[in-house]
């Protein structure tokens, strides 16, 4: 073969495979072009999650007929002239390879007006091609409408994911930018319906809302420090409000979103020994210094930047949260009741040494400490021969120690039950068991009202349909919000919000797991809020009924989250370590 140059319809599409990945890209870059361009009100129009359209209006300063053409070329900008601007952008774009990207990979069409002129421009443009330009009457700013996208690109296609993760990317990236830029009115719609709009009238807290929920946006803590080289501003949550990943994380570096694992690091840092192990904050932080010390040329789709002093964004991210937490919340607290810490520094062994897995209930996070100290190593104190592969033996009840753990005796020895562990197994399996017919559901004498962001409305949506069998009654009340009539019988204790909100809460973006993963994973999050916490007195009749429940179970060993419900002590030990038996 030959070696040629590429034809420039080849280099586009292998160039939008780096900045076009999915149909949220395609929508940053269009917005980063309206917000270059000054505009005031951008308008957003998804069908089908971008898979069949994607159009962006703005009011910005548009472009002259005779540059629409420029416009659509690759490496042709208006942002950058001479090497050196590259060392001071401050705008968004500066690649000049959006828009020829996408284009060379959808049903493409542009039309622009700006204020020079008395009629716009409009270019059609299929899979690369250019196709018949037309004068038409339009109002200042730019239309951008990409339709079929990856028509011609099918391997990439392929990869994209379920419209409901592609709807979510692309609500989730409108609206970190609507909190961006409060001044700017955004205008979401997929498939016909609103998912956001926001006024525009710099109130970020109003953002936040839409974002979040109304609730949240008021608990959260606004930053805002002030130093010699960087301005830190923002809302971060505070300690009673956290989430169990990273991904509530958000960070602005000059206007621009970016993905920079030292910012988290930071902001995990601030918040350390407030939050528990494992769980992270809620963060919206704008992070503002002169452009020459940001290199935001590090990849094609500039989500990635270098910092000129790593050290001075560390140490001023890590100082305006800490100061901005202590400020409002000078005694820190904890955000759960429950402690983990005795039983989860056995599971990490426990889990390997017995091959216990979750059974299938999603991942342990790994949030166990792994080092085990002598004295608590299960080795030494967990007998774990002479446990019943399944089942648990018969078990007496002695009481109750530290209002968490019950005490009990079996046939060979000494058992101990983490209360609230237990209880945890035995809703779960007892939900899981009536899964299949209707569970009994309770009428609530008075129905509530949850108010949920858009991307919550798809989750719950999805999930309607399971939390009928599970014996939830809940409808539709308005766009984003619902009404629950109904609860599970067994679950009437449970404040009715946090039962629902625990369906959504935390749903990781990304996560296509089985149908039955998902169902498992809802119901063990209910359980884990429905069951009695560490801390709660139970009378001698409950802890009876607590020990028969769990002995009834299929796994009773394990929490759904893969904890250990019980430890076993055996008599053989007892006796080794009274020095009754054995070498000493
Ligand atoms: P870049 O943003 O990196 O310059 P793009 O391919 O995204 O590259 O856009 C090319 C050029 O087209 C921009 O530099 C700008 O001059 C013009 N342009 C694109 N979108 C708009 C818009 N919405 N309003 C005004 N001008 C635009
Ligand atoms: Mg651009």
């Amino acid at each position: 073969m030959r070696i040629q140059i590429l034809s420039d319809e080849l280099a586009s599409q292998i160039a939008a495979g780096e900045v076009v990945e999915r149909p949220a890209s395609v929508v940053k870059e269009l917005l980063e072009n309206s917000l270059d361009a000054n505009a005031s009100h951008i308008k957003i129009a998804i069908k089908t999650a971008g898979k069949e359209l994607i159009e962006v209006v703005d009011n910005g300063i548009g472009i002259s007929s005779d540059q629409l053409e420029l416009s659509l070329t690759r490496h042709a900008t208006s942002k950058l002239s001479k090497s050196e601007d590259l060392t001071m952008i401050s705008t968004l774009g500066f690649r000049g390879e959006a828009l020829a990207s996408i284009a060379s990979v959808s049903k493409f069409m542009i039309s622009s007006r700006d204020s020079d002129s008395d009629l716009g421009r409009r270019l059609l443009v299929d899979g690369g091609k250019l196709d018949s330009p037309q004068a038409i009457a339009a109002a200042v700013g730019t239309t951008v409408r990409v339709e079929e996208l990856f028509y011609n690109v099918p391997a990439r296609k392929k990869f994209l994911k379920k419209d409901t993760t592609e709807k979510r990317h692309i609500d989730a990236l409108v609206t970190r930018y609507a909190l961006a830029y409060p001044e700017v009115r955004f205008q979401l719609e997929q498939d016909g319906r609103a998912t956001l709009n926001t006024s525009g009238n710099g109130d970020r807290r109003e953002v936040l809302a839409a974002m979040y929920n109304p609730d949240i946006a008021r608990q959260m803590l606004e930053v805002n420090a002030e130093y010699p080289d960087i301005n830190i501003k923002g809302y971060i949550s505070p300690t009673s409000l956290s989430r169990s990943n990273r991904k509530a994380m958000t960070f602005f570096a000059n206007g621009r979103w970016v993905q920079d694992a030292a910012l988290a690091k930071a902001v995990t840092q601030a918040y350390h020994t407030l939050l528990m192990v494992g769980r992270y904050p809620i963060t919206i932080l704008f992070v503002e210094l002169s452009p020459e010390k940001v290199d935001v040329n590090v990849h094609p789709t500039k989500s990635e930047v270098r910092f000129e002093d790593q050290n001075v964004i560390f140490t001023s991210v890590q100082r305006a949260v800490r100061g901005a937490l202590l400020a409002y919340s000078p005694v820190p607290t904890m955000n759960t009741p429950i402690n983990w810490s005795t039983t989860s520094q056995f599971s990490s062994n426990w889990n390997k040494s017995k091959g216990i897995t979750a059974g299938g209930i999603g991942k342990r996070n790994g949030e166990a400490p792994s080092e085990i100290s002598a004295s608590e190593n299960p080795e030494t104190i967990v007998h774990r021969e002479g446990f019943p592969e399944s089942g648990v033996p018969l078990l007496r009840l002695i009481g109750q120690v530290s209002l968490a753990f019950l005490v009990a005796e079996g046939p060979d020895g000494l058992y101990l039950i983490d209360q609230h562990a237990a209880h945890e197994r035995i809703l779960f399996e007892r939900i899981m068991a009536q899964r299949d017919t209707q569970m009994p559901s309770q009428a609530l004498l008075e129905p509530v009202t949850i108010e949920l962001t858009s991307s919550e409305v798809e989750l719950l949506d999805e999930q309607i349909p399971l939390l009928e069998t599970l014996g939830f009654r809940i409808e539709s009340f308005g766009p984003t919000t619902y009404k629950i009539r109904g609860m599970p019988s067994t679950l009437i204790d449970l404040n009715p919000q946090t039962a629902v909100r625990v369906v959504i809460e935390d749903f990781e973006e990304d996560e296509t797991p089985l149908q039955d993963e998902i169902e498992a994973k809802i119901i063990a999050r209910v359980c884990k809020r429905a069951a009695v916490k560490a801390g709660q007195v139970l009378s001698n009749e409950e802890q009876k009924a607590l020990l028969q429940d769990l002995e009834a179970c299929q796994a009773p060993r394990t929490c759904p989250h893969g904890r250990p419900t019980m430890v076993h002590l055996s008599l053989d030990l007892l006796e080794r370590q009274f020095g009754r038996k054995g070498a000493r």
